[in-house]
């Protein structure tokens, strides 16, 4: 029997570069970028630092952290590991 802490969740490991300072609050979990108000971003689900993991938005256990990525980063984490925002 599996307990509930340990259900079985897609993830995977976000790449993400933090050397790069947002300069507003709209801005890519992945590269850190300024994502302009009126460009398209995508909604990722966070869990963890050290490593940091994108969730699958179909196994959301409510403890995740929203994030948004810009198109270009969603396409290299793989489209179905994000939402549209
Ligand atoms: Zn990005």
């Amino acid at each position: 029997m599996v307990a509930a802490a340990m259900k079985n969740q897609r993830q995977i490991e976000l790449d993400y570069d933090a050397r790069r300072q947002p300069t507003t609050s709209r801005y890519c979990a992945k590269c850190h970028k300024d994502i302009a108000p009126i460009a398209p971003a995508r909604k990722i689900y966070l869990k963890g630092l050290f490593p940091r993991m994108v969730i699958h938005p179909g196994d959301l256990d409510g403890s995740e952290i929203e994030g948004i990525v810009g198109l270009d980063c969603a396409k290299q984490i793989g489209l179905k590991f994000t939402r549209p925002e």
